[in-house]
């Protein structure tokens, strides 16, 4: 089969492999929708988790299952299917003890362009596949449901993290697609402000759409200055979705002893990330870090899904580039890699190739 591919860092390329064979639990599907991720840009061109070789990239799609496995119970060929990105094993005691999202180790149920091959192939294969997949709703936009598989949950997951409570004053840094979930998320758990750091213009106006009550440029001066300002004091939860290793010194600055910071940017570079002592409480203050990849799994699908079918939540308004056919996987990519400005999301439809 043909599959779009990490050659080494810096390098991609379409190469040929055997179609992916079927475990007694798994699945293997052919995917219907697509989307590049910013993690396929830090992955290849930032090196963020080491050289891989002939890689096939990819982890958020909407598959059709063409074979299951022969324990497999609740799918068969045919069934249209959203693919969490991340997909536990969840026998693991890892995942029992609650943290599927490291079953097998640190980040290993990120398996999909991590550990093996990925979705920007004519078929891939979903271990477990009755714990990672969901049925497709009936009648669900394949861009939203394409969005179920990592955009949403790991937005979702920011605000998870941070533990926002109702009438919580928020700050969402980064309003790319998955802070702009996160701003979703606020919302939806009852922040009272939400303020939402980003410059570009489309960003800022979906932000105000799913719930932020004002935009933070972070290009116009000190984002700490401008938050304080405008919520008049130290906010009392912050979810990091964009920015880089020293944008934990702002968050720390601008939020309340007792606060919660929850991360879901993926750092791709460096060696450290930047806490000021003082700030910090000297190590006392209890402003808590948590920094986390996305569960994954199938309930959270299914529960996510059923916000989309609700109304609650409009996944489909990130997508801004629309591409067709697993051949536009490569432009596709390169415009996450290149981020103009009137971009927050591509998505590819698939059609088989000729
Ligand atoms: P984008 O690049 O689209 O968005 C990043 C956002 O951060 C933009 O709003 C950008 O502003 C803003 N930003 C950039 N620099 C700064 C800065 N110095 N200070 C404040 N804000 C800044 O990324 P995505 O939304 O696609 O992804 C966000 C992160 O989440 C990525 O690192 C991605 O790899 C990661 N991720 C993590 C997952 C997990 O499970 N934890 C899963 C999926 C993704 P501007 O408006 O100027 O562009
Ligand atoms: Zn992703």
């Amino acid at each position: 089969m043909k599959g779009f591919a990490m050659l080494k860092i810096g390098q991609t390329g379409w190469i040929t492999k055997d179609a992916p064979a079927c475990g007694p639990l798994d699945a293997i599907c052919k995917p219907l929708a697509l989307a590049p991720c910013t993690s396929d840009v830090h992955t290849v061109w930032a090196g963020a988790i080491g050289d891989r070789k002939d890689m096939i990239l990819g982890h958020e799609a909407v598959g059709e299952v063409v074979e299951v496995g022969s324990m497999v119970k609740d799918f068969k060929p045919g069934d249209k299917v959203l693919v969490s990105a991340i997909t536990p094993d969840w026998g693991a005691l890892a995942a029992q003890g609650g943290y599927s999202m490291h079953s097998g180790g640190m980040l290993s149920g990120w398996k999909f362009s991590n550990f093996k091959d990925g979705v920007f192939g004519e078929f891939f294969h979903v271990n477990e596949a009755d714990a990672n997949l969901a049925l497709l709703p009936e009648g669900m936009d394949l861009g939203a449901a394409c969005m179920i598989s990592d955009m949403v949950p790991t937005g979702f997951h920011g605000a998870e993290l941070a533990d926002i409570q109702y009438g919580d004053n928020v700050a969402v840094i980064g309003i790319g697609p998955v802070g702009l979930m996160s701003v979703a998320a606020a919302a939806i758990r009852g922040a009272a402000n939400i303020y939402a750091v980003g410059s570009r213009k489309n960003c800022a106006d979906l932000a105000l759409e799913f719930g932020a009550n004002r935009i933070i440029n972070y290009r116009e001066g000190d984002i700490v200055e401008q938050i304080l300002d405008v919520n008049h004091g130290e906010v009392d939860r912050v979810i990091v979705a964009g920015g880089d290793n020293d944008t934990f010194d702002q968050a720390i600055r601008m939020l309340k002893p007792g606060g919660k910071i929850g991360n879901v940017n993926y750092l791709g570079e460096g060696d450290y990330v930047k806490i000021p002592r003082v700030e910090w409480g000297c190590g006392m203050g209890h402003k808590q870090i948590v920094g986390g990849l996305m569960p994954g799994g199938r309930l959270r699908s299914e529960k996510l899904a059923r916000l989309v079918v609700a109304n609650r939540i409009h996944p489909e308004k990130l997508i801004t580039h629309t591409f067709h056919g697993l051949e536009n996987v490569e432009p596709a990519l390169m415009l996450m890699k290149d981020k103009p400005k009137d971009l927050i999301k591509p998505c590819l439809l698939y059609t088989s190739p000729s």
